[in-house]
């Protein structure tokens, strides 16, 4: 392998975002990736693809929101199929107060009557009550964004090599880009998997514009247009490292909230399930850690594609800062991502 200033390990969202960055701030930089091919392995594969933060702001802590408001525009810059229609939240009547309580922990967005959800979506006419409209909140197909991100790689020179598994310690390079996910727990040992299950079906009968949130008590779950008359439902959260299909129980929850939505949905076609687990910290907020020349760059939990421009930026300014230090190999303070 060609010697390069800066390696990525890895290719998911965090890898080839902090490669972008990196490249369009002029660092020479290669990806290795141990997939065969582009999503093999990666849980980023998996993700909604919600560009939702003050929809996670009612359930996370504020550094969500904050670091991942800007992150709507670094996609549609990037990935101009990004939608910009923001995301719906709603409730069946007798899980009402729930929307109080989401709305009363969160920020931008209109409360709407049964009147504006049909007008936002027409297919919803008459089935809610109300509804929390996020006007500013957007939306991208993953796999799509991955791609897109990789074709801007490619054209900035830089190569992404599959199918080969590097450690940090053996990269040959001046610096390491550690992304590899919750297969980075050798030097992350406060890293942990958190299981999540999605289904993607097809249902030409339904057409929505926005993602859109079911609340209830137990499981708050999300339906996702990718457009063609596919959705994808997603996703559960459960504090779990076992891997393996989807579970009955999960299908059939995830299954129950598309048909509580929509009972078309109950003619749909299943197109895929697929499990992962997310890697997280114990706080659930992503973290650049600087050990040696080693730039780690994980914890992206359940905001992969929200909080990857933030995490980049953090790890792209970390890597600088040790390409234009001096001391590059002494030991550097464990550095908090901001
Ligand atoms: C069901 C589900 C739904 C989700 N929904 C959303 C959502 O709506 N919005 C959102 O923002 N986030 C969502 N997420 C979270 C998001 O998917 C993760 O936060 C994100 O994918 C983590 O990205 P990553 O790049 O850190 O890890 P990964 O995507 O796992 O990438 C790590 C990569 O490193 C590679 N690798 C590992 N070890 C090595 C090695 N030694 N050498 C070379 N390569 C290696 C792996 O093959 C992999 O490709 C969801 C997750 C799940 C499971």
């Amino acid at each position: 392998m060609a010697r390069s200033s800066v390696i990525v390990i890895g290719a998911g969202v965090a890898g080839l975002s902090c490669a972008l960055e990196l490249a369009e701030r002029g660092v020479g930089v290669e990806i290795v990736e141990r997939g065969r091919a582009l999503g093999d392995g990666s849980c980023s594969w998996m993700a909604g693809g919600m560009l939702a933060p003050w929809c996670e702001r009612a359930t996370t802590e504020p550094e969500v929101a904050a670091w991942g408001a800007p992150s709507i525009a670094w996609w549609a810059e990037r990935f101009p199929q990004t939608v910009l229609n923001g995301s719906l939240v709603v409730a069946q009547s007798r899980d009402a107060p729930d929307l109080a309580r989401f709305a009363a922990r969160t920020e931008r967005f209109e409360w709407v009557d049964g009147e504006r959800i049909a007008a936002l979506e027409p297919d919803l006419g008459g089935r809610f009550r109300r509804a929390l409209f996020f006007a500013d909140e957007a939306h991208l197909d993953p796999r799509r964004a991955l791609a897109a991100l990789a074709a801007k790689l490619e054209g900035l020179g830089v190569a992404i090599r599959f199918g080969i598994e590097l450690a940090p310690r053996d990269a040959q390079a001046d610096i390491v880009v550690d992304c590899r996910g919750l297969a980075a727990r050798d030097a992350l040992p406060d890293l942990r998997g958190v299981r999540g299950e999605m289904i993607v079906v097809r249902s030409p009968d339904v057409s929505l514009r926005r993602p859109v949130r079911m609340l209830h008590p137990r499981l708050p779950l999300y339906i996702v247009p990718r457009g063609n008359g596919l959705f994808m439902i997603g996703a559960t959260m459960i504090e779990s490292e076992r891997r393996g299909p989807v579970s009955v129980r999960s299908a059939m929850e995830l299954l129950n909230a598309a048909y509580a939505l929509h009972p078309a949905f109950g003619e749909a076609e299943i197109v895929e399930l697929g499990a992962d687990l997310r890697p997280a910290f114990p706080d659930n907020l992503p973290q650049v850690r600087v050990m040696r020349r080693v730039v780690h760059a994980n914890g992206l939990f359940r905001h992969g594609f929200l909080l990857a421009p933030e995490l980049a930026r953090g790890a792209a300014d970390a890597v600088l800062s040790l390409l234009q230090s001096e001391t590059n190999h002494a030991d550097l303070p464990q550095r908090r991502h901001a």
